[in-house]
């Protein structure tokens, strides 16, 4: 099933889901259907849309049935040009992320494979929705893309065993980690006599730093998370290529040193994940810091991504320090 976030007429964050010809809204479905023993499949607080409760195989057969019952009902889907997209997760209490989990990006900064995952945290304040302004703050000139597979939890995971770990995964979005190099300590991105911040918070974790996709689909309708593309491309504002979309990462996600599995177990054998929280897997070579001469997004250009299966999002660059 694929599941479409968007603003109602009253700014409010909904969703529908995917169906021929558009989305049907959430709200066109008779609740009836899709209670299932224990709490519903997903609660109508947007912010835990991504709950799946109890047993999820079930819940999705009943929520298709819902579907294929308000069709014949003759609710019809709105069209997807006319919904603005909102982020398909929204107010994650934990956004977990793993950075140098791609062989071929380990390999463009001439690292050693790690022997266990790096975690890093972003928070709620860095989400935003496609189209919306991803915002350079003052002190930093040196924004970056980064093309990633997010993994929604759905039951809460606690010490899991990467055997069964993905029983507690509720769908897949995509994501773009967006990072100040000059802030993570680049060298490529350091004039002489600057320094990084010595970790990550506020090269990753600022305002605006982590647009999500619309699109949540369920491990049903993307039954191989690690054979998936990854692309992005840059939109310069200005200069000689102005307009053009200029490719930057192509990679995939079989690429991954350590696979979803791997991750929901090494993160939940010290981090409890609960319903809604997302993890940011990581990404692929390509990105415009460890490129010659570097590259970075400057106000007026824009930013897109795209995960094989689930979407792309695109997103201009603006200028905060004004
Ligand atoms: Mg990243």
């Amino acid at each position: 099933m694929r599941l479409f976030s968007y603003f109602d007429a009253d700014e409010d964050r909904t969703f529908g889901i995917a169906v021929e010809g558009g989305v049907l809204p959430w709200l066109a479905l008779d609740p009836e259907r899709l209670w299932i023993d224990a709490p519903p499949l997903v609660e109508l607080d947007p912010s835990v849309m991504t709950a799946f409760a109890g047993d999820a195989r079930l819940a999705l057969e009943q929520m298709a049935h819902a579907v294929d019952e308000a069709r014949n009902r003759g609710v019809r889907p709105l069209p997807l040009g006319s919904l603005r997209p909102a982020p398909a997760v929204w107010a994650p209490g934990k956004i977990v992320c793993i950075g140098l989990n791609y062989r071929d990006h380990v390999a463009e900064q001439g690292l050693d494979v790690p022997t266990r995952p790096t975690l890093f945290a972003k928070f709620a304040n860095a989400i935003v929705a496609d189209g919306e302004p991803v915002v350079r703050p003052a002190g930093t000139h040196a924004l970056d893309l980064e093309v990633e597979l997010g993994v929604v939890i759905g039951r809460r995971a606690s010490a899991v065993d990467a055997t069964v770990a993905l029983e507690h995964v509720a769908g897949y979005v995509a994501c773009n980690d967006v990072t100040a190099r000059d802030w993570q300590g680049n060298k490529a991105a350091l004039g002489p006599g600057q320094r990084g911040d010595g970790q990550w918070l506020r090269a990753k974790g600022s305002d605006t730093f982590l647009p999500v996709g619309p699109w949540f689909v369920t491990p049903e309708d993307l039954p191989d998370p690690q054979a998936l593309a990854l692309r992005s491309w840059r939109i310069p504002g200005a200069g000689p290529q102005a307009g053009e979309v200029v490719p930057m990462q192509d990679g995939t996600t079989a690429d991954m040193i350590f696979r979803i599995p791997e991750l929901i177990e090494f993160v939940s054998a010290a981090i409890t994940l609960e319903p809604g929280d997302l993890l940011v897997t990581g990404t692929p070579a390509g990105v415009g810091v460890f490129r010659q001469p570097p590259v970075f997004l400057e106000p007026g250009d824009r930013a897109r991504i795209e995960v094989e299966g689930i979407g792309s999002i695109e997103n201009p660059i603006v200028d905060g320090s004004a």
